[in-house]
């Protein structure tokens, strides 16, 4: 018997990418296909632990497979180019076997027929996809925004916005991409917020490279729903939405979390609050706080007077123990106290709950997607990169949530927390707003929904076998190479 289309599905290795890459590798199960997910081995086995309490661990047609990340033992992964670099020489060569040598056996899972690579992954998997004859989809897990941004690379530089060597900012630095998209800022692009300008050169190579690798792909997909960006996908009609993604929202099913969700203290402590209650603080699987900013975080959730869940990873400030004002644990956190704290917490279900009233957020896409398709306000509080274009898309654009606001020395004071927590709370026009652009996320990927046709309409292309004769073109075209789906199978 003939196995199924069989995908290998490779997620950069970050949190933030292997949580929708899982929901993308489960969105093809559906759809009929075998999945191979290639997880380093260091987040492979994250993820097998986090799954350990069986909550989650619903894998299906998935078939789970680690690769090495060339790093060593210990070594700290949050260092990303340094990562991204030794992925191309250490990963590449073990996907291009598991390709190879997928269906020797004869049974199924079966050959693999094609690859769905996260964008941040880099230019190799694509090349392999190209060399070994499969098709090849590409997946942008943040917002279309920052992916226009990198696909005009080329205007940036003829703008003198960006320098053509190393991305650095030209001049004030910023620029509008069109009438209807916001301003944005250079210094927001990722790669000049490395800090360290060698770093900061790579990062910006390795990402032109990532447009080069777009221009070989069959297909992109990106995590957004076209009335959250309509300009963007004006801009770039290739660029296919397919969100919001449903990220960590299938019951019983594996989500790939790095860490163990704390569900029943989060879920049962919801459950013991009024509704629309509670102010939900999370800041992602990166954010990292000084000491002044963790306790002014601490005091300002005090002062809302509000109930609280806050998720602090164990590694969020200064390693294992937080510095928590004196008392405050004592305070604020005891058995009916106001505050709840937790490691890690199941964030679509704790949003998804009734008791939520608002998501003090550092604004990263998921995140974002997630809270917008709860209808959950934000307190928009960002860190890093293109966190800085999501809150101005949810505070200018969207006009669902607040500016985090920052004073003089470069605090965000406790009573602006509290103040902010209070004008989000009280703002019908926002709790508006916010249930409108939850119903059209959701209308969007119901069936009938544009981001539901257009998976839809990708699953079914990467079906097909790849064209028969691929010539890999070296870099310079201009973005968008890749396919509509009206075009796609002219390839
Ligand atoms: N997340 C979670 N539990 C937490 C905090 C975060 O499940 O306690 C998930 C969140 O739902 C999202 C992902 O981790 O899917 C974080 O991605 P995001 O893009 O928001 O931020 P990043 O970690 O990449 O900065």
């Amino acid at each position: 018997m003939a196995c199924p289309p069989h995908a290998i599905v490779i997620p950069y290795p970050a949190q933030g990418h292997v949580i929708p890459l899982m929901e993308v590798a489960h969105a093809l199960a559906d759809r009929g296909f075998n999945v191979t997910f290639v997880n380093t081995e260091f987040n492979h086995a994250r993820v097998v632990a986090a799954m350990s309490n069986g909550a989650g661990s619903g894998l299906g047609r998935i078939r789970l497979v680690e690769v090495p990340d060339g790093m060593a033992p210990g070594e700290d992964r949050n260092q990303l180019v340094r990562l991204t670099i030794l992925m191309a020489e250490f990963m590449a060569p073990r996907v291009e076997e598991l390709i190879l040598r997928s269906g020797e056996d004869g049974a199924c899972p079966g050959k693999i027929t094609c690859m769905v690579t996260d964008y941040n992954v880099g230019y190799w998997a694509v090349d392999i996809a190209r060399r070994t004859g499969i098709r090849v989809g590409a997946v942008w897990p943040a917002s279309a925004a920052v992916m226009v941004t990198l696909l005009s690379f080329p205007k940036l530089i003829e703008d003198n916005i960006i320098d053509a060597e190393d991305g650095s900012t030209v001049g004030e630095g910023t620029f509008q991409l069109s009438p209807d998209m916001p301003v944005m800022h250079s210094a927001h692009l990722a790669w000049n917020c490395i800090g360290d300008h060698d770093q900061q050169a790579t990062l910006y190579r390795l990402l032109v490279d990532g447009v080069r690798a777009m221009e070989q792909c069959d297909f992109v997909i990106c995590n957004s729903f076209q009335d959250a960006e309509p300009a963007s996908f004006k801009l770039f009609p290739n660029v296919l939405p397919v969100g919001p993604i449903l990220t960590g929202e299938r019951s019983g099913k594996a989500v790939g979390h790095f860490w163990q969700p704390e569900d029943d203290e989060c879920m049962s402590w919801l459950d013991t609050q009024p509704e629309r209650s509670v102010v939900y603080v999370a800041f992602g699987s990166f954010t990292m706080f000084d000491r002044r900013q963790f306790e002014e975080l601490a005091l300002g959730l005090e002062l809302s007077g509000r109930p609280f869940l806050w998720v602090v990873r164990p590694d969020i400030g200064h390693g294992a123990v937080h510095d928590y004002p004196e008392g405050f644990l004592d305070r604020v956190c005891g058995v009916g106290g106001q505050g709840k704290l937790v490691s890690w917490s199941p964030q679509q279900r704790v949003l998804a709950h009734p008791a939520v009233a608002c998501f003090v957020s550092h604004c990263g896409w998921n995140s974002t997607m997630e809270g917008v398709r709860n209808s959950v306000p934000f307190l928009a509080w960002p860190y890093f990169a293109d966190q800085f274009v999501n809150q101005v898309y949810i505070s200018d654009v969207w006009k669902v949530g607040l500016k985090a606001v920052a004073d003089d020395s470069g605090v965000i004071t406790k009573e602006h927390i509290a103040g902010r927590v209070e004008e989000l709370m009280g703002d019908a026009g926002m709790r508006e707003r916010v249930e409108a652009m939850k119903k059209a996320a959701h209308q969007s990927i119901q069936e009938g929904g544009s981001s539901h046709g257009n998976f839809d309409a990708f699953a079914e292309a990467m079906k097909n076998a790849a064209p028969q004769e691929v010539s890999v073109q070296d870099g310079g075209a201009s973005p968008g190479n890749f396919h509509t789906l009206a075009d796609g199978m002219k390839a």
